[in-house]
Parts: C-alpha cells; structure tokens; sequence
C-alpha cells in the first residue's frame, strides 16, 4: 500500500491507548463499577466500547445485559463512580514513541489535534503539559464538545472545523476499533496503531489505511511516510 503523509496539513490523535497507555486503567475501572451496577463488563468489552462516551458505553451494557435502557440519573451515578475508580488508579505512562511522532509531525508542519472521547478532567489537563508546545486546550475536542461521541464521526468532523482543513488533508491516529469508525465516516485517512488486545482483524475491519503495533513503529516510520 502506497500511503503517503504528503498531502496531509492536520494530524488528529485520539487520546487513551495512543498517546496514554491508559486503557489497562479504565478497563479495571469500568469492570469494577458495571460490577457494583449488576453487569459485567470484560477488558474484551472496554476495548470494543473504547472510543464511545460514558453514556453511550453503559446503555450498551446495559440494554446487553439487563435488557432494559439505563436512566440518566443511575447513567451518571455509574459513569461518576467509573470516573472515580480511574482517578484513584496509578497514573498511566505517555505511550513510548507517542512525543517523538509529535515532534516529527510538527516539524513536518502538520496541525496537531487530539480528538477524544475521554471526559477525564485530569487526562484532559495532563496531556496539555506532557506534550506541551504541541497542543492547547483550544485544539482538543473531548467528550464536552460533542453531543455524539465515537463511532459517530462528530468529534472528528468537529476536529476537521478546528483544524481548519478539509478530510483529505487529515489523517488520524486511533487505537480503537469505534474511533477508526469514526474518522473514516468523517472520510479522514486513518491509521490504527494496535496497542491493545484486540486482534488487528478487528481494526482492519473498520478500514484503516496502514495499521502499527505501537506508537514507536509510527514515530520510526513517519520520515518514510511524509
Ligand atoms: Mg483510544
């Protein structure tokens, strides 16, 4: 496949699994906080959720596994002790590689974005010191700026109006199957970086243009792709 960066004047990551490896984390938050609710959330369902808002993810649930809707109120309760569980967790590592692609891109030229599902405050104010000079609160879409997360394409059309770029011009960085879905609906060129354990044939599914296995196989090959 003869994908090239050339045409490319904005980079869109997304957040948890690509720039932090934070999935671990979450995954034992939502599991223990769907636990307390009567439902079962394995790490195989966080990934597969990855990417969709809090909201969005427990309805799933709970529709799967109790047949009936959650309301709003309990959907707050288990999404606030969710958000709990993860803040009290060890705080999860910048992704090896994940500066040194931001680095790269940004003397390539390229816009940087982040554009995220996450409603983690901390997560949110962290990123913007760890790859400071790189990125401000003002190029972020979260789960505040959209009414309708992943795999809708909304965050990353939203992420485009940012950038200022039309979808040809952007390619994204996703780790998650929902979040591939996502930017290419939106028509953006994706590439997926695997950094979980879900096997690549569910991320090829959704249509990547190139898929990684890590954050430093992309940063080692961004030269040869711009
Ligand atoms: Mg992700």
């Amino acid at each position: 496949m003869s994908f090239s960066l050339r045409d490319k004047n904005a980079i869109l990551f997304d957040m948890d699994g690509v720039l932090y490896d934070s999935m671990p984390n979450h995954s034992k938050a939502w599991s223990l906080a769907m636990e307390r609710y009567g439902m079962h959330m394995s790490p195989h369902d966080v990934y597969m959720n990855e990417g969709a808002t809090g909201h969005d993810t427990v309805v799933r649930i709970s529709l799967r596994d109790r047949g009936f809707e959650a309301r709003q109120r309990e959907i707050d309760d288990i999404y606030g002790y969710k958000a709990s569980l993860f803040r009290s967790m060890p705080e999860a590592c910048v992704m090896p590689g994940a500066q040194d692609v931001f680095r790269k891109a940004a003397a390539a030229g390229l816009k940087i974005l982040i554009v995220t599902g996450s409603g983690q405050k901390n997560l949110i104010e962290r990123v913007q010191k760890d790859f400071e000079g790189f990125i401000t609160r003002d190029r972020m879409v979260t789960a505040f700026e959209v009414k309708r997360g992943k795999p809708y394409p909304d965050p990353y059309l939203k992420g485009l109006e940012i950038a200022g770029v039309p979808a040809t011009e952007a390619v994204v960085i996703e780790n998650a199957p929902l979040g591939i879905r996502a930017a290419v609906a939106a028509g953006i060129d994706t590439i997926a970086v695997n950094t979980g354990p879900l096997e690549d044939e569910i991320l090829l599914a959704e249509h990547p243009v190139l898929l990684m296995h890590s954050m430093q196989e992309l940063a080692d090959r961004l030269e040869t792709l711009l």
